[in-house]
């Protein structure tokens, strides 16, 4: 605990105290003898129906000491030894609704106690498979351990006790629990990793500063890195990143890490994963209204996801290559910033009018998925982009649009993010979107028209991208931050994608 405190402080505030990679030192375990040990037990109770909320009137309360307390969602009494707290009526029960009452106790409970017992009502584990409330409880106490406002003169996080969480569950529910915790419990640094590059403004996030970060994960989990500088992007031709960072005093750039397992007899798969990493969108020339522009320093949460994501598979020697590309960028507007009706070619030699220099992530998105197609041949391909407001007008905030005419890769993601509890959403794309987006002048411009702006953006992807490679496309415009917690994500940086992406390359290594 006095060591997390002191890892966490920042005299100065520093980048690179601030960048310094997220360490849990929370104990997580399985099992009911340890409870005694616990300063605290935490019991999720459930009411058996919708009615119960009303008046607890029944012959048998829920609890006989807390008469009030009908263990509604969100409810929480608290006693000397025991926390008690409400996941509301059983038949309303969801992942959501359980993501949301357990990071909003251990939140709590994190800055109460040192070690806690969490318990769990028999009907809520009946309810809801036990992997699946393995995977959102310990991703919930080890968020909620994390508090990202180390800007602030007094951050919570410096006053994080939490150090020991037992579960009580036992027989069969152990030994899943167990399967579940091994990696999650390794997962929850590189979940908190993003957050913590996520929620820094881009005065302490940009391009150099998140090669800094790459270069010192490259060497903390044993990755190889490659950077392309402006320069080496202006003569490869990957004029799609260099346009965007035009009008930046500060370079942009493409960052390549590569993590080959050390046992590789037979021949592996190699998965890709790719992320829009610009650090701040201010929309260019097409400048974006001013309200709400501050949230654009979230615009590298794809290139966030990628790199943390590649760290957990390390981390966890997965039995798959794995490459994680990003593009790094500040779109700002400057005399030497690209103008809308520019043309420029792109890595693939296809020639790009932009109409709207606001539409920018798919122009650093088109050149490395073809770089790292051409190159790598990957078996996947998978990129993460806050890509368009147009996404979070179909979708909201709750799930992440999911684009792709691979069968198997889409199934296979809908299949790791129901494991992962992380959600995807399918949406269209095709040559109806992209027949919108020719140029009078160049191969395409860079905006489709008014409606499906999503869709549209997804099929401009499709050109730099070979048709026989597996991949698939995520707009995490909606997911990656947010205004208000829901599930087990806080507000407002998610860390949205470490976790289903880590799943995917757990699923295609087996
Ligand atoms: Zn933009």
């Amino acid at each position: 605990m006095a060591d997390k405190t002191k890892k966490l402080k920042t005299e100065k505030k520093s980048i690179d105290s601030l960048l310094k990679y997220p360490s849990h030192n929370i104990a997580f375990g399985a099992g009911i003898d340890k409870s005694e040990k616990s300063e605290i037990i935490i019991k999720f109770l459930a009411s058996e129906k919708s009615d119960d909320k009303k008046k607890n009137d029944s012959e048998a309360p829920i609890l006989k000491q807390f008469p009030f307390f009908a263990a509604g969602a969100g409810e929480v009494v608290k006693s000397e030894k025991t926390w008690f707290a409400g996941v509301g009526a059983l038949d309303d029960l969801t992942v959501d609704v359980l993501g949301l009452a357990l990071i909003s106790i251990a939140k709590d409970a994190a800055k109460s106690f040192v070690s806690v017992t969490v318990d769990f009502d028999e009907k809520i584990l009946k309810k809801i498979a036990v992997d699946k409330i393995a995977r959102l409880a310990i991703t919930a106490f080890g968020v909620a351990a994390f508090p990202v406002d180390f800007l602030k003169s007094k951050p919570e996080s410096e006053g994080i006790k939490l150090t020991s969480v037992n579960f009580n569950v036992s027989g069969e529910n152990k030994k899943i629990w167990d399967v579940i915790q091994e990696p999650y419990s390794r997962l929850i640094n590189h979940i908190n990793g993003m957050r913590q590059v996520q929620s820094l403004p881009a005065n302490y996030i940009t391009p150099e500063t998140m090669e800094k970060r790459a270069r010192a994960m490259a060497a903390k989990f044993g990755l190889k890195m490659k950077v392309f500088n402006r320069a080496e992007l202006e003569k490869m031709s990957a004029n799609g990143i260099v346009s965007v960072g035009k009008g930046s005093v500060i370079p942009p750039r493409m960052i390549v890490l590569e993590y080959t397992p050390s046992k590789s007899a037979s021949k592996l798969k190699t998965l890709a994963f790719v992320g829009k990493g610009v650090t701040f969108d201010t929309g260019g020339i097409s400048i974006k209204p001013s309200s709400d522009m501050h949230e654009m320093k979230y615009d590298m949460s794809g290139a966030a996801a990628s790199i943390h994501a590649i760290a957990a598979v390390a981390e966890m020697k997965l039995n798959i290559k794995v490459v994680a590309a990003i593009g790094l960028a500040e779109n700002m507007p400057d005399g030497a910033a690209i103008k809308p009706g520019d043309v420029y070619t792109a890595y693939n030699g296809k020639t790009i009018e932009v109409q709207n220099t606001d539409a920018e992530g798919r122009l650093i998105l088109g050149d490395v998925l073809s770089y790292v197609d051409k190159n790598y041949k990957p078996d996947f391909m998978v990129d993460l982009a806050t890509l368009t407001g147009a996404c979070m007008v179909a979708l909201g905030s709750y799930y992440a649009g999911l684009f792709s005419d691979h069968a198997f890769l889409r199934d296979t993601l809908s299949h790791v993010s129901a494991k992962s509890l992380e959600p995807i959403w399918q949406l269209p794309m095709g040559p109806l979107y992209l027949a919108q987006m020719k140029s009078d002048i160049a191969d395409y411009n860079n905006i489709g028209d008014r409606w499906g702006g999503a869709s549209s953006a997804a099929s401009f992807l499709s050109v730099f991208v070979d048709k026989s490679t597996p991949w698939a496309h995520l707009d995490i415009a909606g997911i990656a931050d947010i205004k208000k917690g829901f599930n087990v994500y806080p507000a407002v940086a998610t860390g949205f994608g470490v976790r289903l992406l880590t799943e995917l390359a757990l699923e295609l290594s087996k």
